[in-house]
C-alpha cells in the first residue's frame, strides 16, 4: 500500500484513489498525506446524514437559518470569542444580547448592562445557574456558622440529562419530584416537602423536555414565598427555559414565569433551540449584579486585553453570537412572535389530527410548546400487535425523525412519541408526515402476528402485571 504516491496524481478521481479502497483511520494518525478532494469525501460520507436534518422531529435543535445569517456565521467560522483584543466588538454584542434577553424575561436590574453569560448550550448555561445558587447558599451558610456538606437541589423527575450532571459533577443531592399521571408537571406543594436549609435552587422547567409542558412557575414562586417566610429560609429559583425561554415571551407573554416572580434568582436558555441560531449557544441571566457570586468571575490577561469572563470553557466559537444577534436585528419580536406561532399553529394542528386517530391519545389536552406527546390508546394497546417503537422504524423509512421512549420512573410503563415543530416544518411538511404515520397504522393493522418489539414490551409489562387480551 505504500505505492499510493505513485498511483495518485491530482488527475486521479477521488473514487479511484488508493485511499479509497484502504480501511478509514481509526487508531493511528496516518503516515502520509491524502489528497484534499479524498481527505473530504471519506469525512463527509461517513457522516451522510441518517435523516434529513429538516425531517428531524426528535431534535429541538435549529436545522434552519436564512442565507444571510449562514454566510454571517460562516464568514465568523475562524473568530475566538475569547480574543477580544483582535475582535473587540464580539464581546460587546454578546452584553447585548444579554440584554435583550433579559429585557424579554422582564429583567428588573438597572443600569447600562444586565448580568449575564453566553454559553456552548443550556447545559453550560444551567451549570451556571446552579453553580451560582450553590455558592450563594455556602456563603449564607458559612456566615452563619452552619454546615455545608450537604447541599441539594429540588426539581422534577422530568429533568434534562443535564441537571443529573451538574448534581454528580458538584456533589449535589438531587432530590426529584415523581411526575405522576395526576401531576404531569411539578407540584408546587411536593417539590416544597422535599426543600430544607440545605436546598440550594428548585428549578422548574419552562418546556420539559420529556412532555413539551410547562412547570407552573407562578404558583412555585407563591408556595415557596409562604415556605420561606415561615423558615427563614432563602430558597430561590432557577428556571430551566431551554426552550421556553424563546416561546413565551412571544407566544404568551402575560405568563409569569420569569424576573416578574419574586424567587426568580437566574433562567437559562438554548439560543440554538427556538433561539433560532444553529448549535452550540446558550445563554444565562441572573436577576441582579448581586446575585452572581465574584468567585466566578475569573479576569485574566489575554493577548493585551483585560477579558472577564463567567463560564466553564476559555476559547469558543463566536459565529453562533453573530447568529444571535442577526436574528434579533433581522426578525424583531414580530419576527419572532409569527415564527413561533407558525410552529404552535402546526404542532397544534398535529396534536388535533393524531388525537382524532383511533388509535392514538395525547399526553395532555394543550399544546403549550410546539412540541407534544401522544401514546397508543390503553383500550386499543391491550390487543395491538404493534408499538411506538415499530412506528418509529416505519417512519424512518420516509426520513423522518420522530422519537418514540418512555416516560420517567412511576410512568414509565407508558411508551410515547414526540414531535418538535421548528421554524421550517410548513404545514405541507406536516400533512406528508400524517400521511406516513396513517399508512404505517393501516398496514400494522393487516398484521396478523405480533411484532419483535410488541413480543418484547408485552414480556416486560408482564411481569408488572398488566393484561393482554391477544
Ligand atoms: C435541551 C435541554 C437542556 C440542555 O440543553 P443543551 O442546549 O442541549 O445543552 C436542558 N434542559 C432542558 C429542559 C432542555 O430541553
Amino acid at each position: 500500500m505504500t505505492k499510493t504516491k505513485e498511483h495518485n496524481t491530482t488527475a486521479t478521481a477521488v473514487y479511484g484513489s488508493e485511499e479509497m479502497v484502504r480501511p478509514a483511520p481509526t487508531m493511528t494518525i496516518p503516515e502520509t498525506m491524502t489528497p484534499p478532494e479524498v481527505a473530504y469525501r471519506m469525512v463527509k460520507d461517513e457522516t451522510y446524514a441518517q435523516t434529513q436534518p429538516r425531517l428531524n422531529l426528535a431534535t429541538f435543535v435549529t436545522t434552519y437559518m436564512d442565507d444571510y445569517a449562514t454566510r454571517l456565521m460562516n464568514e465568523a467560522i475562524a473568530v475566538n470569542y475569547i480574543d477580544q483584543t483582535e475582535y473587540p466588538r464580539v464581546a460587546v454584542m454578546t452584553s447585548r444580547c444579554i440584554n435583550i434577553i433579559a429585557n424579554l424575561w422582564n429583567s428588573p436590574e438597572k443600569g447600562e448592562s444586565k448580568t449575564g453569560a453566553v454559553g456552548i448550550g443550556s447545559s453550560e448555561a444551567c451549570m451556571l445557574g446552579g453553580v451560582a445558587a450553590w455558592l450563594r447558599w455556602r456563603e449564607r451558610r458559612l456566615k452563619a456558622g452552619k454546615s455545608v456538606d450537604k447541599p441539594n437541589l429540588v426539581m422534577s423527575s422530568g429533568m434534562q440529562v443535564v441537571w443529573e450532571k451538574f448534581c454528580q459533577l458538584w456533589q449535589i443531592e438531587l432530590r426529584q419530584v415523581p411526575l405522576t399521571s395526576e401531576n404531569r408537571t411539578l407540584s408546587p406543594k411536593e417539590a416544597i416537602k422535599m426543600c430544607d436549609e440545605n436546598t440550594i435552587c428548585v428549578v422548574p422547567i419552562a418546556g420539559v423536555t420529556w412532555t413539551g409542558l410547562n412547570d407552573d412557575v407562578e404558583a412555585l414562586d407563591k408556595e415557596l414565598d409562604k415556605f420561606n417566610k415561615e423558615t427563614g429560609y432563602e430558597i430561590p429559583i432557577h428556571v430551566d427555559a431551554a426552550s421556553g425561554g424563546f416561546i413565551l415571551p412571544f407566544v404568551s407573554p402575560e405568563t409569569k414565569w420569569d424576573f416578574r416572580l419574586k424567587w426568580v434568582m437566574s433562567i437559562s436558555t438554548s439560543g440554538h433551540k427556538f433561539g433560532l441560531v444553529y448549535p452550540g449557544l446558550g445563554w444565562v441571566v441572573w436577576r441582579d449584579r448581586t446575585l452572581l457570586p465574584k468567585e466566578m468571575s475569573f479576569s485574566v490577561n489575554y493577548l493585551g486585553a483585560e477579558v472577564t469572563q463567567v463560564g466553564l470553557n476559555f476559547s469558543r466559537p463566536a459565529a453562533q453570537i453573530l447568529g444571535q444577534y442577526y436574528n434579533f436585528i433581522r426578525l424583531g419580536r414580530e419576527g419572532y412572535r409569527s415564527i413561533q406561532q407558525n410552529s404552535m399553529e402546526i404542532a397544534r394542528y398535529c396534536h388535533e389530527r393524531i388525537g382524532k386517530m383511533r388509535c392514538f391519545e395525547n399526553y395532555s389536552k394543550e399544546v403549550v410548546n410546539p412540541l407534544f406527546i401522544w401514546s397508543l390508546k390503553e383500550e386499543y394497546n391491550k390487543s395491538a400487535k404493534w408499538t411506538l417503537y415499530d412506528l418509529q422504524a416505519a417512519l424512518q423509512q420516509s426520513g423522518w425523525m420522530v422519537p418514540a421512549y418512555t416516560l420517567p420512573k412511576n410512568i414509565d410503563d407508558i411508551v410515547v412519541m414526540r414531535i418538535v415543530v421548528r421554524q421550517g416544518m410548513s404545514r405541507d411538511m406536516a400533512d406528508m408526515l400524517l400521511r406516513d404515520i396513517e399508512n404505517a397504522v393501516h398496514e400494522f393493522e393487516k398484521l396478523q402476528y405480533p411484532t419483535t418489539s410488541r413480543l418484547q414490551y408485552e414480556k416486560q409489562e408482564k411481569q408488572r402485571g398488566k393484561v393482554f387480551t391477544h
